[in-house]
């Protein structure tokens, strides 16, 4: 079962988030994160503002935290270690493409002067980093390139960026090759590299050594050897042992020495990302930032001087660490329940079961029988939260990945409940677990209201599905960094309109094709009521309105709704 209940004193959640003394869950900002607002207030301006439940609350002052964190963490470590390179921070937008956090990171940089760049590993993504990047930040581009890629990335170095390829593959060499006799070349170039692996050939980016000597080879005959200035391996993400990252550096400085001879402009080594985040509160070491940063700078120093190399810039793509606690996805479940309500397994009564089954006891008298709950709902404690476990933790459906879940009220530290947890969608693999994957979710509260899923800021919203055309969640961008008192911009939750439209369906020709039915089935128009109803739900979101649903309430000794 999972125990958080020295939550408050734990470093997982700090500075970010807390308990208050009314038990609510706090997020923390300003300076040194001293001042605080419970998440009730903010949700509050949401509905006020129009948003609804579900939705993700994306906090820009923390992504601008944890990435100052990362350069300060850097620049302490090779302070420590006398490192001549520099540190910079690739951004690696597949992690989190929304604009929003694109456009923090890259204001961060600009407001406190750091060397900061985009990682982009698709055409559309290349595109996206163009749509906002300062021509200052540098764009790393990896992935599979066609010559349209290579034509592009071409177009923005010609117009001022400074565009790295990193060639992936030998493959694309005959791409740069049939580009260098058709126009100048205005991209730098760069190298991917087959990381350190037992198994090399479970890997599936980057050349082999021997490539690296073919493609270095090729590029001297081209004259183009100065364009290559970088020098990329990514490892993985959410990287289990960091004496991982230490071998791949050890290999990454190897080869750096043996390309200066021909490639006078290799300055930068890219490690890639795979800096993980702390999910279930395991407080090790190698979550932290400083112990990372000093991780890397050692290695690095310690190698660079052994071979008596000149200090590379270090790179590093830490996508998952910068974004993962910036967002929080607030959830309500269908009906509350306060502790006292919450009804344990009831046992049921085999052979009046078993004389139901053979018909010689009918439905009524099964049910009257007070000591039997229903075929097939014995556990009373189920509890249905309104999201899609799909769209908004697909991780968790994936790959098994967990995140914490919090009260957002009547957080306690004594008491507990007790339940399974299941989202809206029909789907049977809709449950959410624990972190040793038990369906039984004990939560550290007296009453279940809001809850809060931490640390969704990675990878959730791009690996979303629309399985059951559920749509993306209302999703709030909550600045605490411009202004002193939390300022929000809502972006509605997907609507049906939109939902409907994507796989194939019009809605404009469903009201008309309703329409059309009335008068053909009933030989009488859609009532005013009627069309206002199907207005309403195509311009409204999947998601249950639950205004409607706090009309009900369950009654435990019953089993039973009441309408009140
Ligand atoms: C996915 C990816 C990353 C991000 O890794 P994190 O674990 O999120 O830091 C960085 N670089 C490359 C090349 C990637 O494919």
């Amino acid at each position: 079962m999972h125990n958080i209940n020295s939550f408050n004193t734990r470093n997982t959640f700090q500075p970010y988030f807390s308990y208050d003394e009314n038990n609510q869950l706090c997020v923390h900002y300003g300076q040194s994160f001293t001042q605080s607002k419970p998440l009730t207030e903010i949700i509050d301006k949401v509905l006020q503002k129009g948003g609804s439940k579900p939705c993700v609350l994306n906090f820009k002052h923390i992504t601008e935290d944890r990435m100052l964190n990362l350069y300060q963490s850097f620049a302490k470590a090779m302070e420590n270690y006398r490192y001549q390179g520099a540190y910079q921070l690739a951004y690696p937008i597949k992690v989190n493409p929304n604009a929003a956090v694109m456009e923090t990171l890259k204001e961060c940089a600009y407001k406190y002067d750091l060397p900061f760049n985009f990682e982009v590993g698709s055409k559309s993504e290349l595109l996206s980093v163009l749509a906002l990047a300062a021509k200052e930040n540098n764009i790393i581009c990896n992935g599979f390139k066609d010559k349209a890629f290579y034509e592009l990335a071409n177009l923005a170095a010609k117009l001022g960026y400074t565009v790295i390829m990193v060639l992936e593959n030998v493959d694309e060499l005959a791409v740069v090759k049939s580009l260098s006799y058709e126009s100048a070349i205005y991209f730098k170039l760069g190298y991917r590299t087959k990381p350190f692996h037992e198994d090399l050939h479970s890997v599936k980016f980057g050349l082999s050594l021997k490539d690296i000597h073919f493609v270095n080879n090729e590029l001297k005959a081209l004259n183009l050897s100065d364009k290559v200035v970088l020098l990329h391996g990514h490892i993985g993400s959410q990287l289990k042992q960091l004496s991982q990252v230490e071998k791949h550096i050890n290999m990454m400085v190897c080869l750096y020495g043996n390309l200066l001879n021909d490639c006078k402009n290799l300055t930068m080594i890219d490690l890639g990302g795979g800096l993980g985040i702390d999910y279930e509160d395991t407080q090790n070491p190698r979550f932290q930032l400083p112990y990372y940063a000093e991780t890397i700078v050692r290695t690095f120093s310690y190698f660079v001087d052994l071979f008596q190399l000149p200090h590379p810039t270090i790179i590093t793509e830490s996508g998952r660490a910068v974004t993962a606690m910036s967002s929080v996805l607030i959830v309500s479940p269908l009906y509350q329940k306060a502790e006292n309500e919450i009804v344990t397994q009831t046992s049921y009564d085999e052979a009046l079961q078993a004389g139901w089954l053979n018909g010689e006891i009918d439905l009524a008298d099964l049910v009257d029988s007070s000591s039997v709950s229903y075929l097939g709902d014995q556990n009373a404690q189920k509890l249905w939260l309104n999201f899609s476990l799909f769209q908004s933790l697909p991780d968790h459906w994936g790959i098994g990945q967990h995140f914490p879940l919090l009260p957002v009220t009547h957080y306690s530290e004594e008491e507990s409940i007790d339940c399974q947890l299941f989202d809206i969608s029909c789907d049977a693999d809709g449950v959410f677990k624990d972190k040793e994957g038990n369906d039984y979710i004990n939560l550290p509260c007296t009453e279940i209201n809001d809850l809060a899923f931490m640390f969704v800021g990675a990878y959730q919203d791009m690996l979303s599905s629309k399985h059951n055309i559920i749509g993306r969640t209302t999703s709030v961008e909550v600045d605490f960094v411009t202004y002193d008192d939390c300022v929000l911009y809502v972006e509605q939750a997907e609507d049906y309109h939109a939902l409907l439209c994507q796989y194939g369906h019009n809605p404009l020709q469903l009201s008309s094709r309703l329409q059309r039915l009335a008068y053909f089935h009933l030989t009488e128009e859609l009532t005013d009521h009627e069309q206002l109803l199907l207005d309403n739900i195509l311009s409204g979101n999947p998601y249950l309105q639950l205004a409607d649903a706090e009309q009900v309430a369950y009654d435990f000794n019953q089993q039973i709704f009441n309408k009140i």
